[in-house]
């Protein structure tokens, strides 16, 4: 909470004593547990406030409503990017992400660890078309708020049978309890992206994956080596 509400107020002021431009990087998590589908950065979100997840939304939150307010009170030149899930090489093995997870898990022959049902959904957004989208809107001259994500959406379940799949890991599948306030769906509406930025994703998830998969590989090997 501490680094999205007054790490953000603390770079809003010394973008406006330089005279910068500031790009906020906001997040899908502003929707919440969205009970819009897919998400349109006009829909003003479903976020409980004091729930576990409460701390990162609700920062994010403030800070878009810093951001609008240093862009319209002080003129500050802002961007506010709204970014979906994303992954790639270089993800922090243990940061308890779905990706790093499901791949280390299959790659070592562990149980996947699918939370709930697995029935919620996630679309993932491959790094390289996130950077693109990122780079387009802040040189663009778009103040509000924009989605940035692969509209491609599937089940945390589809997503871990796709890895084992791809990994062909003889790995199981094993159902633990759902994280408090897990959001049920997301998929974002890049329409507004499309338009503007004429930007969209053109990594497809399986190459994403591949690419992934293969740095995670060699993390392993050259651990293994040490
Ligand atoms: N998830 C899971 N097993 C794991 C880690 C995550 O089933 O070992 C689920 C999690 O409950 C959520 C989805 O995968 O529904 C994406 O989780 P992540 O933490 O990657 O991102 P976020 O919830 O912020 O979208």
């Amino acid at each position: 909470m501490k680094v999205g509400s007054l790490g953000t107020h603390k770079v809003l002021g010394l973008a406006k004593e330089k005279k910068a431009r500031f790009l906020l990087a906001s997040t899908s998590e502003v929707y919440g547990d969205p009970l819009s589908h897919p998400q349109k950065e006009d829909y003003w979100g479903n976020v409980n406030p004091i729930g576990p997840r409460g701390v990162y939304d609700e920062a994010k939150r403030f800070a878009e409503a810093m951001t609008m307010a240093y862009q319209r009170f002080h003129k500050l030149d802002t961007r506010i990017a709204r970014i979906f899930n994303t992954f790639g090489p270089r993800m922090r093995e243990r940061d308890g992400r779905v990706v790093p997870t499901f791949i280390l898990q299959a790659l070592r022959g562990e149980d996947l660890t699918v939370f709930g049902d697995g029935l919620q959904t996630r679309s993932f957004c491959y790094i390289s078309d996130m950077v693109q989208g990122i780079y387009k809107l802040l040189t663009s001259e778009y103040a509000a708020p924009v989605n940035l994500g692969n509209p491609q959406e599937m089940s945390v379940l589809d997503f871990a049978k796709k890895i084992l799949e791809i990994t062909e890991s003889s790995s199981k599948i094993v159902f633990k309890s759902l994280p408090e306030d897990d959001p049920q769906v997301r998929q974002p509406d890049i329409s507004l992206a499309k338009k503007i930025l004429k930007w969209e994703p053109s990594v497809s998830f399986e190459e994403g994956i591949k690419r992934t998969l293969e740095y995670f590989q060699q993390r392993l090997i050259s651990k293994q080596e040490d």
